[in-house]
């Protein structure tokens, strides 16, 4: 037999959806071009309407179904989606990646900087396009949401023509988007994995070498986080590359040790998501108000008068015939409380997590404190993520409420979010067990999880459920 067809012969029995993928990934460029055209028609074409009346149906008002389709629809999907199909969004339909790795065709190629590959380079852009999306209310109004998205494109083209040496690179999808970060932490939860057949030691690399447009070397593969799908490595039937894999879901996060734990995640778990509930909470909080209305009074007694005008539209929500025009007093307190809300919430997420892994090397847990606090920070992934979908999704819950009534949305609501705190615990118990804990020791080292789990889930409660 030869070498090559040596190379060809099949490890194992390729599956179904791996045959189909492979079969049909030719489309893929048609999928990003489509995706393109109807990113830019919901971007872009509100902003030549005029503002939508009051009385406006949500659907008979093409900038109000944008506007759900966007924030009601897509942004909680393509969260939930991650759980069943990883990061098939970034690989599959984003345009944005699309358009990203096609600048880096014809782009200048050169070595992605080291700011570029810094692990906090992603957490950064998500802290700071969260903020954004807040001062400029993209939520609410066109010109915010094209700011926002059209901001990202603009980083995205830009990175992907600037860096990326070798064949069709995505640096700005690896390094530096945020919903890519958000999408690669909460993959870790998913039932897709991609494996190679062929696994080499040394564990998780970066390399622009190969085919992979994410910089991941493939036979050593060990994450979920950076592979966003592209189908490129997998070959049915060959001996090398990627495998299509089930697993069941939270297997990465609880057994995360073996799967390339990185604090990069941990950054974006305890500040990210921290900052996300602060973008939820100012809106509702009456002691947000409170302060407020303390500030503007004392910027009037200081003759600080210009505090209180407004700052450039591309900077704050600007919006006088929609009733919403945000000052410089505003601007400030959106983003020193998304940012507060970020250090408590990390601080207190570090504090449970720092004193489980104490209790857990007392109680004759494995590796060093460091190691430790990593592994069980994953526990929380769950909780992060069923909460971000519960409250991006309150457009999509709206919805269901016409259609079963508020009562079994609520508990359907609650339920959610039970099962995320459970989840958690449960993530918890096998990153303890792993670590060699059992029986009633393991049970102690849990405790500070489950306090880490309510302070967690009493932070979203507000946000989610009102005050
Ligand atoms: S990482 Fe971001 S830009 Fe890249 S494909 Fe995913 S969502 Fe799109
Ligand atoms: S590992 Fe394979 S499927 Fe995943 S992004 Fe890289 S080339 Fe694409």
């Amino acid at each position: 037999m030869n070498a090559s067809s040596a190379a060809l012969r099949p490890l194992q029995k390729p599956g179904r959806i791996e045959r189909f993928a492979y079969r049909h990934r030719r489309w893929l460029p048609w999928f990003h071009l489509a995706m393109f055209v109807g990113f830019l028609a919901l971007v872009v074409v509100p902003l030549a309407l005029p503002t939508p009346p009051d009385g406006a149906r949500l659907f008979s008002n093409f900038t109000l179904t944008a506007n759900f389709l966007i924030w009601g629809l897509w942004f909680p999907l393509v969260f939930v989606s991650v759980i069943f199909t990883g990061r098939s969004w970034c690989g599959v339909l984003c345009p944005m990646g699309a358009s990203s790795e096609w600048a880096n065709r014809i782009g200048l190629k050169r070595r992605v900087p080291r700011w570029v590959r810094w692990e906090g380079t992603p957490v950064v852009s998500f802290i700071v396009i969260t903020i954004l999306a807040q001062t400029v209310d993209a939520r609410s109004f066109p010109e915010g949401v094209a700011e926002v998205f059209g901001l990202a494109l603009a980083c995205a083209l830009l990175i992907g023509f600037l860096y990326g040496p070798g064949h069709h690179k995505r640096p700005w999808c690896r390094h530096m988007c945020p919903i890519g970060l958000t999408l690669g932490a909460f993959s870790r939860l998913g039932v897709v994995q991609f494996a190679p057949k062929t696994p080499r030691a040394g564990g998780e690399t970066w390399t622009d070498k190969g085919v992979c447009p994410t910089f991941i070397d493939i036979n050593r593969k060990q994450e979920s986080r950076h592979c966003i799908e592209c189908m490129r490595c997998v070959q049915p039937g060959a001996r090398g590359g990627l495998s299509i894999q089930m697993r069941m879901p939270g297997t990465e996060a609880g057994n995360i040790r073996d799967h390339h734990p990185h604090s990069s995640d941990i950054w974006f778990l305890f500040l990210g998501t921290g900052t996300a509930i602060g973008g939820f909470l100012w809106l509702i909080l009456p002691q947000y108000q409170a302060i407020r209305q303390a500030l503007a009074i004392w910027a009037i007694n200081h003759d600080w008068l210009g505090f209180l005008n407004p700052g450039p539209a591309w900077l704050m929500s600007v919006h006088p015939a929609g009733r919403e025009v945000f000052t410089w007093l505003d601007f400030s307190m959106i983003t020193g409380f998304m940012l507060a809300s970020a250090v408590i919430f990390a601080a207190a997420l570090s504090a449970c997590t720092a004193l489980g892994s104490w209790v857990a090397g007392l109680l004759g847990a494995d590796r060093n404190f460091r190691t430790r606090f990593l592994e069980l920070a994953y526990q929380y992934l769950p909780v992060a993520m069923v909460s971000l979908v519960l409250g991006l999704g309150s457009e999509l819950f709206g919805l269901l409420q016409r259609g079963i009534g508020p009562g079994p949305t609520h508990w359907l609501e609650l339920a959610l979010f039970a099962g995320g705190l459970i989840w958690s615990l449960l993530i918890g118990h096998r990153l303890l067990q792993r670590q060699g804990l059992a029986g009633a020791r393991l049970a102690v080292a849990l405790a500070p999880s489950l306090l880490g789990c309510i302070l967690a889930g009493l932070a979203w409660w507000p946000a989610l459920f009102g005050i």
